[in-house]
């Protein structure tokens, strides 16, 4: 079974084809010949993942699905959620994110925050639904060389090492991410098992 994942991040498909059966093959958005910029115009990271997902869907009538994902914080009514990429202006400059972020967090005594990842799956003509949530808070300062976007401000519950020191390895077994792509894999590895 073929399948869009609606990304040209090399990361993210090498991340997914690991995890998927290998009866599913994932085409990247390149693969597709689709070069336009699909604008994320909606008000939450569901909406957001369906629009992509619907897109494609729509353009190419394919099999498909997109993923949205925002870093939500307690106090500041889950700021900056769908806007992460663009926090501190459409640069979209992850050190310019982080130190607005630790900015409008200075002096706080509640750091509590959560990544969240919602995948949307457009399939025979059904729309589904998979979310990934990782707890944690935001340290005082960034910490680590690793990872990407905010992993250096963020501190996963359980552990006292943001996501940047603790490497990949570790985060890939305990995000947001991974926990929505492991629900998606199950789904689509039954489902393929069906067929
Ligand atoms: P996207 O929806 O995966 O493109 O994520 C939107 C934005 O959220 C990214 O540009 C990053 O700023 C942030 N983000 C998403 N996932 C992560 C992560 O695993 N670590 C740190 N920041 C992330």
């Amino acid at each position: 079974m073929e399948l869009v994942f609606a990304t040209n991040n090399k990361h993210k498909l090498e991340e997914i084809q690991e995890i998927l059966s290998s009866r599913l093959s994932i085409l990247s958005l390149s693969d597709i010949g689709c070069t336009e910029d699909i604008y994320e115009t909606e008000f939450t990271l569901e909406g957001n993942a369906l629009l992509k997902a619907s897109y494609i869907k729509n353009k190419y009538a394919l099999n498909c699905f997109a993923d949205d994902t925002g870093l939500e914080v307690e106090i500041l009514n889950n700021e900056p959620g769908i806007y992460s990429a663009r926090y501190a202006g459409h640069a979209h400059d992850s050190e310019a994110n982080m130190q607005k972020l630790l900015t409008k967090l200075e002096g706080k005594k509640n750091r509590k925050a959560r990544f969240r990842t919602v995948i949307a799956l457009i399939l025979d003509d059904k729309e589904y639904l998979f979310e990934g949530i990782v707890k944690g808070a935001i340290a005082k300062e960034k910490r680590g060389t690793n990872g990407f976007g905010y992993d250096p401000v963020f501190i996963p519950e359980g552990w006292d090492k943001t996501f940047a020191e603790l490497g990949n390895e570790i985060k890939n077994k305990i995000s947001h991410r991974a926990e929505a792509v492991k629900k998606l894999s199950e789904f689509l590895n039954t489902y393929s098992n069906n067929k």
